[in-house]
């Protein structure tokens, strides 16, 4: 048993309860509670999340740290603290930010992610890659949810912290994230082992979309059966919970999620207007080519007739001109 590591989970530990005491009973985290309070983060959220907040100073943890006898070269190593520019000592990595602990899959804090109270960059500002935490490799909220996951043999999936919290108020208990990075192949893994199905519940901007896009084939690679939970306006789903309630967001967004092939064909029409003959002939080129891919007829049918309704083409037209794709490859 590696000592060093864990000597660094108990500091994580402590540091957790240390910024979630700070947020909920001190004049320090004031602010901060103010603000997760403005988000519409409930006591019962910030507690079931140990959600907490790193004052403005240099050496909260550092003091704190150093009173419990760690070593701070140590901490430093596992991403608790950094380095003073002349070398001289050490002082808090995290400052004046709502911090999010991150667990493994036991449960056991192993990084944080802090938040900053309202506008400035980094947005989020992430512990760096340790003995302890691999970014690629962790997934939030996993120790909580893989209750739910194994039950129901499926996930969902979400970019943010927030879009995790607020839909586990909302019901849904079988969500997870990523950590700002792009899904891995040792996420979709590790997801592999728990589920047979994955909902990818992306933010409703174009970056999360193409994001949503791109997850597909990492999915289909292993045989994990993938739908897509589409967000409209550019809400992610944290916004479209606070703005239209946690039902609606369940049976509209999470019952609605769609096929990959539907989402690759609502995903294209973005781009084209569909009143001009222009618009429609890519549309339904680019369409074509999707539907072409499918290596059910049957699908191909389901999905030809829709698209004959949808811009109006006769659908042997359609079937037809999907044909020649097909015999193309
Ligand atoms: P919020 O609702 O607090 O504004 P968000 O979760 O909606 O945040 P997004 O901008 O949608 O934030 O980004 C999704 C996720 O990407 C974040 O939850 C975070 O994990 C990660 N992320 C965003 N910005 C950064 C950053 N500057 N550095 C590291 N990770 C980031
Ligand atoms: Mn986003
Ligand atoms: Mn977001
Ligand atoms: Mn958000």
């Amino acid at each position: 048993r590696n000592l060093e590591i864990e000597r660094l989970l108990q500091a994580h530990e402590w540091a957790a309860k240390f910024y979630h005491f700070l947020l909920k009973n001190t004049e320090h985290g004031k602010a901060a509670m103010e603000y997760l309070r403005s988000r519409g983060f409930t006591d019962k959220m910030i507690d079931q999340f140990q959600i907490g907040y790193a004052p403005n100073r240099w050496d909260t943890l550092v003091q704190f740290l150093t009173k419990r006898n760690f070593d701070l070269a140590e901490m430093e190593r596992g991403g608790l603290l950094t380095q003073r520019n002349d070398g001289t000592g050490y002082i808090d990595r995290f400052r004046d930010r709502v911090m999010f602990p991150i667990a493994n899959r036991s449960g056991r804090v192993i990084a944080f992610s802090g938040r900053i109270l309202g506008e400035g960059q980094p947005k989020y500002l992430n512990s760096p890659e340790s003995k302890l935490f691999s970014k690629s490799r962790t997934l939030y909220n996993l120790h909580q949810a893989k209750t739910a996951i194994r039950k129901q043999r499926q996930i969902v999936l979400f970019e943010g912290f927030g879009d995790v919290i607020s839909a586990w108020e909302a019901g849904v208990h079988n969500g997870v994230a990523t950590m700002g990075t792009a899904l891995t192949e040792s996420h979709v893994a590790m997801m592999r082992n728990l589920a047979d199905e994955v909902i990818v519940c992306y933010d409703g901007d174009s970056a999360g979309q193409a994001a949503a896009l791109k997850s597909i084939p990492l999915f289909e690679n292993v045989a994990l059966h993938v739908k897509v939970a589409v967000l409209r306006d550019g809400l992610d789903p944290d916004e479209y919970i606070k703005n239209f309630g946690a039902e609606r967001f369940v049976d509209q967004i999470i019952e609605g999620a769609v096929s990959t092939t539907k989402f690759k064909l609502i995903y294209l029409k973005k781009n084209h207007i569909l009143l001009e003959e222009d618009g429609k002939v890519a549309y339904a080129r680019e369409a074509l080519e999707v539907i072409a891919q499918l290596p059910s007829p049957t699908e191909r049918e389901v999905y030809l007739k829709e698209l004959s309704t949808e811009i109006q083409i006769e659908y042997e037209t359609l079937k037809q001109e999907c044909n020649v794709i097909r015999q193309s490859v």
